[in-house]
């Protein structure tokens, strides 16, 4: 989030700091999985249609980043498959299906909720698991997270706006003097765009007195990646939290466990071998694929569940950029947009919705209990 955010600052000319406690990407962005999944077509409003132009956007960004670069940020529009266990899944994806007619266009861009009978690729997904059949969704993509962000920094190393600061910790942001406190001393800003992951709820929690409760909490989740020489162009394929995710290079990632409670941040355990044995059946590909890499990281999710952006109400000088929880890759391009744009009072040529406002999820943990 905070890296995009200052590839837009860069974009407009804005002179800024990117500070960060460790080396760029060490946060849960630095994972395997990166999954774009859409939302359900079903019961249309501004949040879906926000993350439907934001999906549709990323590639253009992607591409734009990439030629300036010279690299690759391992993205592709692969798709994504759901199988279908049960008859009465089959009716509700078939009415899915109308509403992505409705709802998945923008422009000349049109994605579909396919229902199918049976997969459309052989040798990927194991027949069986679709008894009733499976959704094939031409909207959703995969990124390379590590790809990704290497292909930002490598934009910001070259940037003549912004200043990358590696291994600095922020202790603390105070909005009246407009200082971030570091070790080293303190920083002075006109304006402070705190995007620190999980750790950006503590800081804010300082600085708004009045809640019941947190304004948000990390939520820990594992992942895995097999060397398993499939087609990088396979679809991802989805079932109750189970993603399998084709990358370029014959990789795969397998994931997540979503663990409100836990001792080790960084470990991994038994629910990731259950997730990689799940995985293995439904996918034979991948039965002797060897795993090269077991992950765990924190992702950010605010009280409301949405993302959290924007001026704090108190200090308009601090703009929240977190909260993106498990859609951060798809969303955060369009949501730094808007928290810089924010923090410079220029309009965007987009809203966000109501809902992921800092002073919308203020107002719910002060309800909250
Ligand atoms: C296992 C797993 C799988 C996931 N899969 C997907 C997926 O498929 N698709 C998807 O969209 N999302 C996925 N997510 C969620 C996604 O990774 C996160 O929502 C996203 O990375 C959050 O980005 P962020 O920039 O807000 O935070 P982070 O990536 O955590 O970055 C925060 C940065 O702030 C820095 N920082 C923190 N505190 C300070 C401080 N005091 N001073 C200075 N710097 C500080 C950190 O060092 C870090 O670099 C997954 C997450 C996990 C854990």
């Amino acid at each position: 989030m905070g890296l995009w955010a200052a590839v837009h600052a860069e974009r407009l000319g804005i002179e800024a700091m990117l500070v960060d406690a460790g080396r760029l990407g060490q946060g849960a962005s630095g994972g395997v999985l990166g999954a774009l999944m859409p939302y359900m077509p079903d019961r249309w409003d501004n949040k879906k249609q926000f993350q439907l132009e934001a999906l549709v956007a990323l590639e253009t960004e992607i591409a734009v980043l990439e030629a300036a670069t010279g690299l690759s940020a391992g993205y592709r529009r692969s798709s994504r498959l759901i199988p279908l266990p049960r008859p009465h899944l089959r009716k509700i994806a078939l009415g899915h299906s109308r509403d992505a007619e409705t709802n998945w266009r923008l422009g000349e861009h049109r994605f579909y909720w396919h229902v199918l009978d049976s997969p459309p690729a052989s040798g990927w997904i194991e027949p069986a698991s679709g008894e009733s059949g499976f959704v094939h969704d031409t909207l959703a993509a995969r990124v390379a997270p590590r790809s990704l962000i290497a292909v930002l920094a490598s934009f910001l190393r070259q940037a003549k706006h912004v200043r990358l600061v590696e291994g600095l910790d922020i202790q603390s942001i105070d909005p009246d003097r407009c200082v971030a406190v570091t070790p080293g001393g303190v920083i002075c800003f006109h304006r402070c765009i705190l995007s620190a992951g999980h750790r950006s709820f503590p800081i804010l929690d300082g600085l708004t007195p009045g809640r019941h409760s947190p304004l948000g909490q990390p939520v820990k989740g594992q992942a895995a990646l097999l060397k398993a020489d499939v087609d990088a162009g396979l679809p991802v394929i989805f079932r109750d939290g189970l993603y399998i995710v084709p990358h370029e290079g014959g990789l795969v990632a397998v994931g997540s466990t979503s663990e409100n409670r836990f001792d080790d941040p960084l470990s991994t355990d038994d629910q990731l071998e259950d997730l990689l044995t799940a995985a293995r059946m439904m996918t034979p590909a991948l039965a002797g694929a060897e795993v090269i890499e077991r992950w765990a990281g924190l992702r950010p999710k605010a009280i409301d569940r949405d993302p959290m952006v924007g001026a704090h109400p108190n200090y308009p000088q601090l703009i929240a950029l977190t909260g993106g929880f498990k859609v951060s890759f798809g969303l955060a391009h369009r949501l730094a947009e808007a928290a810089v744009r924010e923090a410079l009072e220029i309009p965007s040529s987009f809203k966000l919705p109501q809902g992921f406002a800092l002073s919308n999820h203020i107002t719910v943990a002060s309800h909250k209990t």
